[in-house]
C-alpha cells in the first residue's frame, strides 16, 4: 500500500462507480482513530450494505486502487494520510442469534456491542473482550484478546468478500492464529460466527464488570490511545520492561508514554504520527540496549509519513 501503488483520479472514480454509500474525499482520518492522529484518506467510504461493499472491492481491485479497512483502535495513521480508499464498516453492524448458542455479528459491529448483546441473551464466552473497543473484523484479524481469552477461542467461521467481489465463508479451523495475529485470506471480512454457551445474565454481567473495573484502574482510558503499543515478549510484559528502563512518562511532542501503563502511548494534545513513531523508536532502542529484548509492535502503522 502507499507509494508503491500508482493510480489516478480516473481509477478512483471508476472504483466508486455505482457506490451507494457515503463517500468523503480528502477526509482527515484523525477523527476515525482512537489515537486521534492521522492525515487524510483520498476517499473515506462507508458502504451501505454487503452488496455495496462487494461491488466496491471488485471495482477497486480491477482499477488497482488500494483498499484499507479501518476500525481505528489499533492503528497509527501517518501524517500524510492514506492513498486510495479507506473503508469504514459502520453500516455493517448487525448482530443476530442463531441456533445452539451461536452468535453472528457483522464485521463493523463493535466488540462492546457484541458483548452487550451476549449479556442480554445470557450467553457466556465473550467476556474476555470487555474493554476492547475495536470492531469484530479488526478483532478477527488481530486475534484480539487478553490473558483471559481471545478471538480464536470462540470463533467458528468468518465470512469475507474476496477480491473478485464474491462472498466466501471460511471455517475457523482453516485459519491459523498466533498471539495477536490471524492469517486470514484477502480481502474484507464482513461477518463472524461465535460459539458461546448459555448461562445466567448475572454471571456474564458480573464477570464483565469485574474486567472493566480492572482496566479502568490500570489503563489510561481518559486520554486518546490505541491500546497496547508492543506485543508482550514471551513470559514478559512490555509495559514492565518500559517502566524498568525509566521511560514511563517520556514525551516527544504531544505523544507520551502513559504514566499509568508503560505499554500505552497517549495523545496529550495535538500529537503527530511522527511524534509517536519517534517515541516508539526511542523505546525499542532503550529497551534493547538495557535488557537485550527487542520489542515487536502490536500497533499497526499505515499511510505515508
Ligand atoms: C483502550 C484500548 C484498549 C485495548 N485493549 C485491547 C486488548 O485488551 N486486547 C486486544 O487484543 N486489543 C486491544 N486494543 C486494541 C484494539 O481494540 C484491537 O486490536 C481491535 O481488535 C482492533 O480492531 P479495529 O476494528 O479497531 O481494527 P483496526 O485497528 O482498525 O485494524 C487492525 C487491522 O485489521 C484490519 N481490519 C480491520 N477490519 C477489517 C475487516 N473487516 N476486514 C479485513 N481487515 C480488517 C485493518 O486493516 C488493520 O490491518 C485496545 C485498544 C484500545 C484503544
Amino acid at each position: 500500500m502507499g507509494r508503491m501503488h500508482v493510480f489516478d483520479r480516473r481509477s478512483l472514480r471508476e472504483a466508486l462507480d455505482g457506490f451507494r454509500g457515503e463517500v468523503k474525499f480528502h477526509e482527515p482520518l484523525a477523527v476515525y482513530t482512537s489515537l486521534q492522529i492521522g492525515g487524510p484518506a483520498d476517499a473515506l467510504v462507508i458502504p451501505s450494505d454487503v452488496d455495496d461493499l462487494k461491488r466496491l472491492v471488485r471495482q477497486a481491485i480491477l482499477n488497482k486502487v488500494p483498499l484499507l479497512v479501518l476500525g481505528g483502535t489499533n492503528v497509527l495513521v501517518r501524517d500524510k494520510g492514506v492513498r486510495g480508499i479507506v473503508i469504514q464498516l459502520a453500516q455493517l453492524n448487525h448482530i443476530r442469534r442463531e441456533a445452539n448458542h451461536v452468535l453472528y455479528a457483522q464485521a463493523g459491529a463493535r466488540m462492546p456491542t457484541v458483548l452487550g448483546y451476549a449479556i442480554r441473551h445470557r450467553l457466556s464466552g465473550f467476556e474476555w473482550a470487555a474493554g476492547i473497543p475495536g470492531t469484530v473484523g479488526g478483532g478477527v484479524v488481530t486475534n484480539a484478546g487478553t490473558r483471559l481469552g481471545e478471538m480464536r477461542d470462540v470463533l467458528t467461521a468468518i465470512e469475507l468478500v474476496t477480491d473478485s467481489g464474491n462472498l466466501k465463508r471460511i471455517d475457523a479451523s482453516k485459519l491459523s492464529f498466533a498471539y495477536r495475529y490471524a492469517r486470514v485470506p484477502k480481502r474484507v471480512i464482513v461477518g463472524a460466527w461465535f460459539q458461546l454457551s448459555q448461562t445466567t445474565k448475572e454471571h456474564v454481567e458480573s464477570l464483565t464488570k469485574h474486567y472493566l473495573r480492572y482496566r479502568k484502574e490500570t489503563q489510561p482510558l481518559t486520554l486518546p490511545n490505541a491500546g497496547s503499543v508492543f506485543k508482550n515478549p514471551p513470559e514478559q510484559s512490555a509495559g514492565s520492561l518500559i517502566e524498568q528502563v525509566g521511560l514511563k512518562g517520556a514525551r516527544i511532542g504531544d505523544a507520551q508514554i502513559s504514566t499509568k501503563h508503560g505499554n500505552f502511548i497517549v495523545n496529550v494534545g495535538h500529537a503527530r504520527a511522527k511524534d509517536v513513531i519517534d517515541l516508539i523508536r526511542t523505546v525499542r532502542r532503550t529497551v534493547a540496549q538495557q535488557t537485550s529484548v527487542t520489542l515487536q509492535l502490536e500497533l499497526k502503522t499505515v499511510g505515508e509519513l
